[in-house]
């Protein structure tokens, strides 16, 4: 597969890069091992970028799999945490967990608007961990225009890793939802201003995957985004991702979607309310009964509600 540089990093990724949520506990939560083969078989078929993040807890996964094979992909790892030395500990985990003296890219995670000025504590611990050479690249994750907008002018910021497919689904503009239109702006501007752009969510979170080589010829036409992240769950996932790739994909041909939904165990749910504050899409509501519901028409299946949950009330299925 070709590979790129990405902005002005130095660092070469493959135009498809692998999202390791889907197989970690958060989802699917696979065994170590067997995830450790999904994240295998995509480096065997020339994928050589991994997403990552502290809250995913898939350090193990990449860990196991990176084992013995001299293999040394480019990892990206994210936090949400907006302190300084809450993002050092975050760095010196992925150190740690990985087995890496050097994360390639780490990230302010899922930055929303406002927040990029309420975590520069962090921002100023990234900027330092690159000094010092414990990171190569920092940046950005974000659902929203106005932040990726933004970090066009922010010149430390070598990375952004925008939320874009073609229905607009989770982006945000401010505090409203926010149009594609816009975000292929915001992002060429990025994209003008040196950044390396890698893309998340081009299937909404398994909502556009019935359309899928629409939802994925969308964010490949772009020549903004320098890598399109997608989350694999199983290796039937990286052979449709190939298969398109490779451009040997029956045109009519699309996954089957039917097995990918989020659910809340009515049981479990003590209606905290902590997976309604985690959810940017506002897919989630109080009941009757006072316990949270997801709407299934809103929901990006992005995990963030499960990880959120305190008793694990969340379940993807
Ligand atoms: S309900 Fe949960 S999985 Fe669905 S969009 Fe909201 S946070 Fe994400
Ligand atoms: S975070 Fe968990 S326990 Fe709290 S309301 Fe949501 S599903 Fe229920």
């Amino acid at each position: 597969m070709k590979n790129i540089l990405l902005g002005k990093t130095n660092i070469k990724v493959s135009r498809v890069g692998m999202g390791v949520l889907p197989i970690g506990p958060n989802q699917r939560a696979l065994e170590i091992d067997e995830g450790a083969a999904v994240i295998r078989y995509a480096l065997e078929q020339g994928i050589n970028f991994l997403d990552t993040a502290q809250y995913y807890k898939t350090y193990p996964y990449i860990r196991t799999a990176l084992k013995n094979t001299g293999l040394e992909p480019v990892i990206c790892s994210k936090s949400l945490y907006g302190d300084y030395s809450s993002m050092d500990n975050a760095i010196e985990e992925a150190r740690r967990n990985l087995d890496r003296d050097v994360i390639d890219i780490f990230l302010l995670h899922e930055v929303r608007t406002g927040q990029f000025e309420e975590r520069q504590g962090a921002w100023e611990c990234l900027n330092d961990a690159k000094a010092k050479g414990k990171i190569r690249a920092m940046g950005v994750s974000t659902h929203n225009i106005d932040v990726t907008e933004k970090m066009a002018g922010v010149c430390e910021c070598d990375v952004v890793f925008p939320l874009i497919n073609y229905a607009g689904l989770g982006i945000r503009n401010r505090f409203a939802p926010g149009t594609p239109e816009d975000m292929i702006n915001a992002i060429g501007k990025c994209h003008k201003a040196g950044k390396g752009i890698f893309s998340m969510k081009a299937f909404g979170g398994g909502n556009l995957t019935g359309t899928y080589q629409k939802a994925l010829d969308y964010v490949f036409s772009k020549p903004e985004i320098d890598s399109v992240m997608i989350g694999f769950g199983s290796l039937k996932d990286i052979d449709d991702c190939m298969s398109y790739v490779n451009g040997d994909m029956p045109k009519d041909y699309n996954p089957d979607i039917s097995l990918k939904r989020m659910r809340i165990e009515q049981s479990d749910c003590e209606g905290c309310g902590s997976c309604i504050k985690a959810c940017q899409s506002e897919a989630v509501f109080y009941n009757e009964r006072g316990l949270a519901e997801i709407r299934e028409d809103r929901c990006l299946t992005c995990g963030y509600c499960a990880a959120a949950c305190p008793v694990r009330a969340v379940i993807m299925y």
